[in-house]
């Protein structure tokens, strides 16, 4: 197959000359389309499968096929944009631009120059849509796509990872590698990992989710802090019996604080041997549940569950559970029955799930402002492709309050006096909590509001569709509902001329976000493809950001009659705490990313011993060497039945000894700074007992499955795991850790993780 040579040329040349190129490679493409035109379907599949090494032949049969398949002609900019990705780079296209098409054109192409793709999506609902949406253009060159998601059976999960192209949410993507790590038949792989990731919203993914672990966990029962010890710390009282860090992180118990508690509880000393891993473990839990996690900000109550909310995205995150004590602990403060609790059994951010792929690209509204992230951590490109229509909407300053009470009154002031006219308003809050007060206030105002969050993302889709039609009121947490097109006049265009009269639509923020990207995600909702539309945040100096982002330094401001702050001065100051906060959360990436790092290249090395124990009969050969009287015992069986037995048991063992590991490692992540020695840092320190540790999973591992393969039941049904306790966990799950303020292991937090990153 031909491979992209004028693409590895362009690899040493600036952006610069790239994007020329690209923009002469699309003309070119441009003035073969009649031509094309020409061919019938089958003549223009085979020319496109001809063609594939060259650019410019390639784009322009691609872009025929779409419109005959999908009816879409791809604008020049959406063929610039599918060249930059075949190149490996990020592109960075406005909100509806259409970069699902420009994503499907490079997999079309990746995936005829033989390899697989994945094109990961943010959620079950994209992957699913743009699934179905591209599937004609990709089928047309003879190729096959398929989408899994959440709820898609693991029988048909094999069928559809067989595909060319598949589109996956990165979670389930994730989850299947993870649960492919317990297989002990190769038949029973669902996965086989892909050649080519394209991942949309590929900020939010690369960046935002990055470091968030995915979990896999198998049951055994929970360890939830006792009833007695949930009401002993209920009864605590913040700033007298604890403190909390200013970045809301970590609460600490004060003096008098763990008094209470041990007189409460009857006991000595918390901090003594006997309660220190025990007792005083229990007490951090429910006082972490207690003080840091607020009910409708970190986790909602539905039908007596605890579902935690993905903060990035302000959306309940199906399936997922914090860590075990946390869960626990948060159930037990809301009074509800405790859920059974589990081991981890493996677990991977989604940093090292992209690592695994060989060629990384994707696209986004806001690639430019995450370019230093995309090269640090994924040696990637940013390529800037320019807008179809210009953009026209205008962009206001921030309108800044001394106070948050102010700045809720002027908020609900201005959706009101806009509503009036007709235009459609998309309010983008911090939380859940408050996105019902603010719907809460507009109600009383008598206005219709639709509020889109976590306790109705099964119509988010829909909603948001909706949200630029006449009179919409739409409040929102930030990224509810991304990936869906808002047009203006209502998903069918049919109010469009009002709408524009209007002004388009009106997008407001509640807040500045932690990063400017996050604040121009939320401004790209609004003009689209050339409409009018308009944005402004509303801050006030109470607001958190610049409280933690303020460090201490504070600014005089002057007040109007209204109590709108209009000095230039002030403003810089909150752009500088925004900055601030951005230079904290790089770090933080930075740091956490260089713990997860070495772990991540560990779990390549066993990734690699699993293959071999699942793909030979290595295992066998190994107990030959070490027991050879057991296997000569042995040799009346099967010899297929023997391998297989062989097999199940080493990889018994190498699967209990990883998840040790990984618990071992957690442990000493959370106390590193009390061990770290003299003149090591951290993480000198960290990387030296991993790599100690690794070292001895290694031996052990060999070792200990020697012995069980000396002792254990073998006979034609194979190895008798069970009958000496080393049975598999019978039930899995799967969930992510949710993200800030848990950023990190959850149980780390309880410890004071945070503060090894200062
Ligand atoms: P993005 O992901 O960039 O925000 P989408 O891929 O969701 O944008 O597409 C936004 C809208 O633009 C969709 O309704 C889609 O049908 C439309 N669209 C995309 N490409 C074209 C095209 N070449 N011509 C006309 N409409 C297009
Ligand atoms: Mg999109």
């Amino acid at each position: 197959m031909a491979g992209f040579d004028w693409f590895w040329n362009a690899m040493g040349a600036s952006k610069g000359r790239n994007q020329k190129q690209s923009k002469k490679t699309v003309e070119q493409a441009n003035s073969l389309v009649e031509q094309l035109s020409q061919l019938t379907d089958a003549e223009l599949a085979d020319f496109g499968r001809a063609h594939v090494g060259d650019p410019a032949e390639f784009l322009a049969c691609l872009g025929v096929a779409s419109e005959r398949t999908l009816g879409l002609t791809p604008f020049p900019v959406q063929s610039q944009g599918a060249l930059r990705l075949l190149d490996g780079d990020v592109i960075h296209m406005n909100t509806g631009e259409g970069k699902t098409l420009v994503g499907a054109m490079a997999a079309t192409g990746f995936a005829l120059q033989g390899k697989s793709v994945h094109v990961i999506t943010v959620n079950d609902y994209l992957a699913a849509r743009d699934g179905e949406w591209m599937r004609p253009l990709v089928e047309f060159f003879g190729l096959t796509v398929g989408s899994v998601g959440e709820n898609t059976p693991r029988e048909e999960r094999r069928g559809i990872y067989t595909c060319d192209v598949v589109y996956g949410p990165v979670n389930e993507l994730g989850f299947d590698v993870l649960r492919d790590q317990l297989i002990t038949r190769r038949d029973d792989a669902i996965q086989h990992g892909a050649d080519v990731a394209i991942v949309d919203e590929a900020d939010s993914v690369l960046v935002d989710e990055a470091l968030v672990p995915l979990v896999l966990a198998g049951s055994v029962p929970g360890t939830a802090p006792q009833g007695r010890i949930t009401q002993i710390v209920k009864k605590l009282s913040a700033g007298e019996d604890y403190t909390v860090s200013s970045d809301g992180r970590t609460a600490f118990l004060t003096d008098a604080g763990a008094t209470k508690v041990e007189v409460a509880l009857g006991i000595e000393s918390l901090y003594d041997e006997a309660h220190v891993g025990t007792t005083l473990v229990q007490v951090n839990l429910a006082l972490h549940a207690q003080a840091l996690l607020q009910r409708d900000v970190h986790y909602i109550v539905r039908e007596g569950k605890v579902e935690l909310i993905d903060a990035s995205k302000g959306r309940v995150a199906q399936l997922q559970r914090w860590p075990d004590g946390i869960q626990a602990a948060v159930e037990a403060k809301e009074g509800l029955a405790v859920s059974e609790g589990g081991r981890i059994l493996d677990s991977m951010t989604i940093q090292a799930l992209i690592g695994r792929y060989g060629l990384v690209c994707g696209m986004t509204g806001t690639a430019v402002e995450a370019t230093d992230q995309l090269r640090e951590f994924y040696n990637l490109r940013v390529s800037v492709i320019e807008p179809n229509q210009p953009l026209i909407r205008f962009d206001e300053a921030d309108r800044i309050y001394a106070t948050a009470e102010e700045k809720n009154a002027a908020i609900v002031e201005e959706i009101l006096s806009r509503h009036q006219t007709g235009q459609p308003i998309l309010v983008g809050t911090e939380d859940v909590a408050e996105s019902e007060e603010l719907a809460e206030r507009l109600r009383q105002a008598d206005v219709e509001v639709n509020v889109l969050n976590a306790k109705n993302d099964a119509e988010e889709a829909q909603i948001i569709a909706e949200a630029g039609d006449v009179g919409r009121i739409t409040v929102s947490t930030q990224m509810a509902g991304r990936g869906t097109d808002i047009k203006l006049g209502g998903a069918d265009e049919a109010d469009r001329d009002r709408v524009v009269a209007a002004g388009g639509l009106c997008v407001i923020g509640t807040n500045r976000h932690k990063t400017a990207r996050l604040d121009n995600q939320l401004r790209g909702r609004s003009g689209r493809q050339g409409d009018p539309g308009y944005s402004v945040f509303f801050v006030s100096l109470e607001d958190d950001l610049v409280v933690s982002g303020s460090a201490g330094d504070t600014v005089t401001a002057h007040p109007d009659g209204d109590g709108l702050i209009l000095q230039k001065r002030v403003s810089d100051f909150i752009d500088h705490c925004q900055r601030v906060t951005e230079g904290q959360l790089l770090e933080i990436h930075s740091q956490t990313w260089k713990y997860s790092k070495l772990l991540a290249d560990q779990r390549v090395i066993i990734d690699e011993r699993r293959a071999k124990l699942l793909d030979t009969e290595q295992a066998l050969e190994e107990f030959g060497e070490r027991a050879p009287e057991r296997v000569e015992e042995l040799s009346d069986l099967d010899h297929a039945i023997l391998v297989q037995a062989a097999r199940e048991i080493m990889l018994f063992h190498l699967d209990d000894g990883w998840a040790n590991h990984l618990a071992v490692m957690d442990e000493v992540r959370e106390s590193i700074h009390l061990r770290a020695i003299a003149r090591e840092t951290p993480l000198t320190e960290f990387h030296r007992i991993a790599v100690r540790e690794f070292k001895d999973l290694v031996n052990s591992q060999v070792a200990q499955a020697v012995e069980t393969f000396k002792t254990v039941l073998i006979d034609a049904d194979g190895a008798h795991l069970e009958e000496l306790g080393l049975a598999r966990p019978s039930a899995t799950w799967t969930y992510m850790v949710g993200d800030n303020p848990l950023q990190k292991s959850g149980s780390s937090l309880l410890r004071g993780i945070g503060d090894i990153f200062r």
